[in-house]
């Protein structure tokens, strides 16, 4: 494995390990170039360490992206833990990767992602000040899947006015896939706007809590793409939007919160080849970060919203960026960040 070469575009990248904890990390940290590099802390069962290698350089990356356009000023960065959550999360895993956060002084702040959760964080708080998304107890802003989905139903209302002209969701029919923690909040607040909302989840329980509280309609998780609709909301997984399920799909935009919902760039050609708006991920599920980076300055639900709110305006200069350069408005998202950081980059000169 060429770690250097694969790590080339990356800042810095920490392998650090603790034995009698039970720890193996790595933290790729992309760029500190806007700030310090902010993103969660991913605990999986790794079946390699080549694979968690590449998931952190990966994640690191697209949260630059994320950052950078969300107007923050902050940096992208991602940590991993090789382990599985279920079975060998200790508080001595967790204070021991601390630890290691706290030895990079500040360049890198972790927060919460798959297989880690605020209790997890507010551990490593004993350890290290480098941690946000801890609980409202440590001072921290909770769980911001409420705030993710306000962001994601700004972006669909972008989404409806850059297909049809008209940005209202009533009466549109859209499919959420996930009615986990962003999915139920998305799904109650679209219904809240009129919209036909129809939810597909494997987790039974969290279908029926989604119906009950706000009277959306189900579907099968296993034919949810093909579903005939005008939004598709990945809220689950990500890699669905692929070159074997792009043929399958019958909706005119795919919109949702899930990280890396293309299986590759090159899927937002096939994408636009096919006629599908597709609104980036990491522009549209931006609400999470926002709402824990805000912590850093003291955290204010009003000017966290006021963030989010933009999230569609971006959206539209990105559909713009994307007409004029001829280019999939994946690659315009990326584009539209990098933009961000030339123009601050020039400024500090
Ligand atoms: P979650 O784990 O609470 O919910 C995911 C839901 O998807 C679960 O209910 C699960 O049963 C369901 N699911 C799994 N496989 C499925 C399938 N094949 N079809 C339909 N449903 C399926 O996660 P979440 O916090 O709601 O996050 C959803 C996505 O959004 C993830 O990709 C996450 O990385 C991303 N995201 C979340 C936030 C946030 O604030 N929570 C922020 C940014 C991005």
């Amino acid at each position: 494995m060429d770690v250097f070469e694969r790590a080339r575009h990356y800042e810095r990248v920490v392998f650090a390990q603790d034995e009698a904890a039970g720890l193996r990390t790595i933290v790729a940290i992309h760029s500190t170039r806007l700030g310090p590099a902010l993103g969660g802390c991913r605990i999986q069962p790794y079946a390699s360490e080549d694979e968690a290698l590449e998931d952190v350089l990966r994640l690191a990356e697209s949260m630059t992206w994320k950052a950078a356009a969300a107007g923050l000023d902050l940096g992208g960065g991602k940590a991993v833990i090789i382990a599985d959550p279920a079975r060998d999360k200790t508080e001595a895993l967790l204070r021991a990767f601390a630890r290691v956060i706290e030895s990079l002084d500040g360049r890198y702040i972790t927060s919460v992602d798959v297989g880690s959760n605020v209790d997890d964080l507010d551990e490593m708080r004993r350890e290290t000040d480098y941690v946000v998304g801890v609980s409202p107890a440590y001072g921290g802003s909770g769980d911001p899947s409420p705030i993710t989905a306000a962001g994601v139903a700004s972006a669909i209302r972008s989404c409806v006015y850059q297909t049809f002209g008209d940005a209202t969701v009533a009466g549109r029919r859209i499919v959420i896939q996930g009615a986990g923690k962003v999915g139920y909040h998305l799904a109650g607040l679209l219904a809240h706007e009129g919209a036909e909302v129809i939810v597909a989840d494997p987790n039974l329980d969290a279908v029926a809590r989604a119906v009950s509280d706000f009277g959306v309609e189900t579907t099968a998780a296993g034919s949810v793409l093909e579903s005939e609709c005008d939004v598709l909301a990945p809220c689950a997984l990500g890699g669905v939007i692929n070159e074997e399920t792009i043929p399958r799909l019958k909706c005119r935009i795919v919109c949702g919160s899930a990280n890396n919902q293309l299986g590759t760039i090159t899927d937002g050609d096939a994408l636009r080849r096919a006629e599908i708006l597709y609104a980036p991920d990491f522009i549209v599920n931006a609400g999470g970060l926002i709402s824990v980076a805000d912590e850093l300055v003291g955290w204010n639900h009003d000017r966290v919203m006021a963030r989010v709110d933009k999230i569609g305006r971006t959206l539209l200069d990105i559909f713009h960026l994307a007409h004029v350069e001829n280019v999939s408005t994946a690659e315009a998202a990326v584009e539209h960040a990098k933009r961000r950081m030339a123009t601050l980059a020039a400024l500090n000169r």
